[in-house]
């Protein structure tokens, strides 16, 4: 099928859809072919409002019309919303079917649809909210190609995106790209409180913490340097940043990331 033409049906408007769904019409995909469902009124009818968008209470309808369901329950009601619509909608396995729950494995769908359908798993991480997100994707073998570029094309409008060969490779990346939002916050909130303990107020910290966190993002990102040549390009030989990183490297601060990365991770694989 013709990506062009695909109709996407959420399951679910709650903020990770919405966001994914805003960061879409705002990057130019027709509002006329996203449709949505939700048990509740209130979220469809600022959806219609705002967008234009085609809505309904019933899962069935929603994912009978579309060509692609992206299931955006929580991980607790998967299993009784796909058993539901693997009852009541027809040929599931012509559709390509998008999961974003987090910690639910491919192999619980085939459990819940059957071996047939095409499933692609995707774990976006909080930024996506904000339209920077990072987005880890697997794909089964049920999908083609034309699938896999259409998931790139919907996550790429909210952040990027990252392909996995092995769904195992989704536990590492939530515990670099999902739980990484919460490492900054901690590293950012440490550096406010060393501002404010040598005098400024917490709003001044704040704000400075902050920006210098996003001019240093956005220098990452438009650099082809290293991230460690990066560093050196700030770091005059002698001067006080060099000092202020003796005190990071003498603490180990890559020691400290990988200890964080692999308590993450086996945390991730115990609850999968
Ligand atoms: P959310 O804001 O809590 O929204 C959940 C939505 O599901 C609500 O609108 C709820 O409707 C609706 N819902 C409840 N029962 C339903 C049913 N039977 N059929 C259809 N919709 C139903 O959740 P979220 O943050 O969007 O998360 C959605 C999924 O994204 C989850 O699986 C989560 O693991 C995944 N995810 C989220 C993030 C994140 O940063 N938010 C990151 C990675 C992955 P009512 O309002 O009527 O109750």
């Amino acid at each position: 099928m013709s990506n062009s033409t695909r109709t996407i049906g959420f399951i679910g408007a709650g903020n990770m859809p919405q966001s994914i769904l805003g960061g879409m019409i705002k990057g130019g995909y027709p509002a006329s072919s996203i449709i949505v469902s939700n048990p509740s009124r209130p979220k469809l009818d600022m959806l219609e409002e705002k967008y234009g968008l085609f809505t309904s209470q019933d899962n069935h309808e929603i994912a009978a019309k579309a060509d692609v369901i992206v299931l955006s329950v929580k991980p607790q009601l998967m299993r009784d919303v796909c058993e539901d619509l693997q009852k009541h909608v027809p040929d599931l396995d012509k559709k390509l079917i998008i999961t974003i729950a987090a910690g639910l494995r491919m192999e619980s769908y085939y459990e819940y649809f059957s071996n047939d359908i095409a499933l692609v798993r995707v774990m976006p991480n909080t930024p996506s909210l904000v339209g920077e997100g990072v987005s880890g994707l697997v794909a089964d073998a049920n999908t083609t190609s034309a699938d896999r570029e259409f998931v790139t094309q919907v996550f790429d409008y909210v952040g990027i995106t990252i392909w996995l060969e092995d769904e195992d490779a989704i536990d590492v990346l939530g515990a670099v790209a999902g739980s990484g939002p919460a490492y900054f916050f901690e590293f950012m909130h440490s550096l406010q409180r060393a501002a404010e303990d040598l005098g400024f107020d917490s709003e001044q910290a704040r704000a400075m913490v902050q920006q210098t966190c996003l001019g240093a993002a956005k220098m990452a990102s438009e650099s082809e340097l290293s991230l460690v040549d990066l560093r050196k390009q700030v770091t005059s030989k002698g001067g006080s940043t060099a000092k202020g990183v003796e005190v990071y490297q003498q603490a180990e601060l890559n020691n400290i990331s990988k200890r964080a990365v692999d308590a993450a991770v086996a945390r991730n694989q115990e609850m999968a």
